[in-house]
């Protein structure tokens, strides 16, 4: 299905069920008692670590493995290709909505980023060899973000900063302000105002991976604690024009209670508990992988012929959890 037959699907959508509206307030509820134990735990020892924040790719990272989640933040990564070529990505959707098709990939990459503030991103993309490798699948990114049209009546806005803080309130006691719920919605269309639903798009410039789901829902979640409704719609966009829409029903109860979960399970790791290792296929590019126990004994039974592990998709994330339509 295409992005604009999908929207067309969900417009006939009705206001959101009490049901729906219902599911938003136990997802409330859920994140407030997150925060209050991330309040107990943190206020009178680490009261910097404060507010903790929960991103999409926080999320991620300590579902994937609390090693690797850990090691990313204290790398200092300047070349990660995969990172930044999905950067673009949303660069040239951010073009393509705003400005029209993408001429020169790498020259239109680099002004959005400049536009936005990301100089340091630009400053790559600039030097990049004008006819390598790189430049040729930036092309190739440019042309799929080309294709992805969206009615102007959706009223498209791109990596839209969404955020939610709970433990406010003069009743919050120690979990006062304590927990943070933050991410950066690739694609939200429609939405109060626009006389269309809400509906939100994570755009991924790599594979289809069970991960994706995950953040996808987390938009679902942010969408919902902005609006006080569930989003009509999530979904995630590949540049091959694969648009995988997720269920919505249950979506925002289900990704709260992971958040609380990576957020008690942050509070931990400040309290100094040592970081819970799952193994995989993540290992491969995971700044702690030298190093790493885990990452050996996985090694260690990949030749001796076993799988050496994961979770169920042998990638580490309950995969169970996230279903598409
Ligand atoms: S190498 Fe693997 S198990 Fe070890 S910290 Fe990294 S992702 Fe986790």
């Amino acid at each position: 299905m295409g992005v604009q037959a999908w929207l067309g699907s969900l417009d006939q959508q009705a206001t959101a069920s009490a049901d729906a509206v219902a599911e938003v307030a136990e997802a409330r509820r859920v994140l407030g008692v997150a925060a209050a134990e991330v309040g107990a735990r943190l206020a009178g020892t680490v009261p910097a670590a404060l507010p903790l924040s929960v991103t999409k790719g926080r999320a991620g990272a300590m579902t994937t493995c609390e090693g690797q989640a850990v090691a990313r933040w204290r790398s200092v990564t300047t070349d990660d290709w995969a990172v930044l070529r999905g950067r673009a990505l949303d660069a040239f959707v951010a073009h393509t909505v705003f400005g029209g098709p993408v001429a020169d990939p790498v020259a239109d990459a680099a002004s959005v980023w400049e536009a936005q503030g990301n100089l340091a991103d630009a400053e790559t993309m600039r030097a990049l060899p004008p006819d390598g490798e790189r430049a040729a699948d930036l092309a190739e990114l440019a042309a799929a973000a080309g294709r992805l049209r969206i009615d102007p009546s959706w009223v498209p806005r791109v990596e839209v900063r969404v955020g939610t803080t709970f433990g406010a309130g003069a009743d919050a006691g120690a979990g006062a302000g304590a927990l943070r719920l933050a991410g950066r919605i690739d694609l939200l269309l429609g939405g109060p105002g626009t006389g269309r639903p809400a509906v939100a798009v994570e755009v991924k410039s790599g594979h289809s991976h069970s991960s994706h789901l995950a953040e996808a829902y987390h938009y679902a979640l942010l969408c919902a604690l902005r609006h006080g409704a569930p989003p009509a719609g999530i979904a995630v966009w590949y540049p091959d024009g694969t648009l995988v829409p997720l269920r919505v029903e249950g979506a925002v109860l289900t990704s709260a209670h992971r958040a609380a979960d990576v957020a008690v399970a942050l509070a931990e790791l400040w309290e100094g508990r040592p970081p819970r290792l799952r193994s995989g296929p993540h290992c491969g590019w995971c700044p702690a992988a030298a190093g790493c126990p885990a990452a050996a004994d996985l090694a260690g039974a990949a030749e001796a012929g076993g799988d050496g592990g994961g979770g169920a998709f042998g990638d580490g994330y309950d995969d169970d959890k996230w279903e598409p339509l």
